[in-house]
């Protein structure tokens, strides 16, 4: 009999708003095309509400996000789960990378390191100290990093690299107002909930690398990346700084302005309700579709 050694572990996406505020189409968009791509391959598709830094956190936008998600016609498998309450693992991840010894305290300022450097790569001055019980609770963690390039396919942008020592330096990976940072949460996150495939704005594409390093580390399995174009209007804004594109209202017009946007044809049928836009759009879902580019100018009505 031939042996098969190639184990398909089952497709699991995921979409991880932060609830700093209402769904905008940015948002719609992420939403969208992680929803799509993940039913067009019978995966299951998750919802993570990213309240880490809960000094960010408006109060029910978790709620909001959630109803506009449901109106526009999403459904997520599995109970919506929130960073605030996993604490606990992200606190075994940075015990274990203090164990590899890769981790420093740093009690660099802000306004210090912009005097050393403008370029926002650490110098590595606190790199000689190490990390003990005893350290000021004011300081942030930092992680060591590597001059090796990380290099991945991204499944639209297209091979991506980037050498961290040169182009990001040592990171945070635990803050001195004693939050995890984001870039260790979402790989600690990511793992818990067995995620294969992510796929999120261009804005995250460039802590990638990062992530992967932290995967690495942390043997943790990588998922596939695909990042999709920003919205911006036409004066380049990022939509999501744009007043009148705070909330969207979830109605057949602006779903298939979005699935324009991400490059799918919706079939020849007529769609004419939100079932049939969700049927069409998931079987004819196709990802090499979608604009290779960093962002796109949207004309929102
Ligand atoms: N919560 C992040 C955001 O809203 C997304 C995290 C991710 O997709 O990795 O920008
Ligand atoms: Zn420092």
């Amino acid at each position: 009999m031939k042996k098969n050694n190639s184990i398909q572990k089952p497709y699991r996406g995921r979409f991880a708003p932060s609830p700093s505020g209402e769904l905008h189409f940015g948002s719609l968009l992420a939403a969208m095309a992680s929803y799509a791509d993940a039913r067009h391959h019978n995966g299951s598709w998750l919802l993570r509400i990213d309240d880490i830094d809960q000094a960010r956190v408006v109060k029910h936008s978790d709620q909001h996000i959630l109803n506009t998600l449901e109106q526009c016609g999403f459904e997520w498998d599995e109970k919506v789960s929130y960073q605030s309450q996993c604490i606990h693992h992200y606190q075994s991840a940075l015990e274990k990378l203090n164990q590899a010894k890769l981790n420093y305290p740093c009690t660099c300022s802000r306004k210090q390191l912009k005097a050393l450097s403008d370029s926002g790569i650490y110098p590595g001055l606190c790199r000689h100290k190490i990390v003990r019980d005893s350290d000021d609770k004011n300081s942030a963690i930092r992680i060591k990093v590597s001059s090796e390039h990380i290099s991945f396919i991204d499944q639209i942008q297209q091979s991506y690299r980037q050498k961290l020592s040169q182009d990001v330096g040592d990171f945070i990976i635990y803050r001195r107002d004693n939050v995890f940072s984001y870039q260790l949460s979402v790989v600690v996150d990511d793992f818990q909930s067995a995620i294969t495939h992510i796929v999120r704005g261009y804005d995250l594409l460039d802590s990638t690398p990062r992530q992967i390093y932290l995967q690495q580390l942390l043997s943790y399995p990588q998922p596939q990346y695909a990042h999709i174009p920003l919205a911006v209007s036409e004066k380049n804004l990022k939509l999501s700084k744009l007043s009148q594109a705070k909330k969207i209202n979830c109605n057949l017009n602006t779903l298939v302005l979005a699935a324009h946007f991400l490059g799918q044809e919706m079939g020849q049928n007529e769609v004419d309700n939100i079932d049939d836009f969700w049927q069409n759009l998931i079987s004819n879902w196709e990802i090499n579709r979608v604009p290779r580019m960093e962002k796109q100018v949207i004309i929102y009505p």
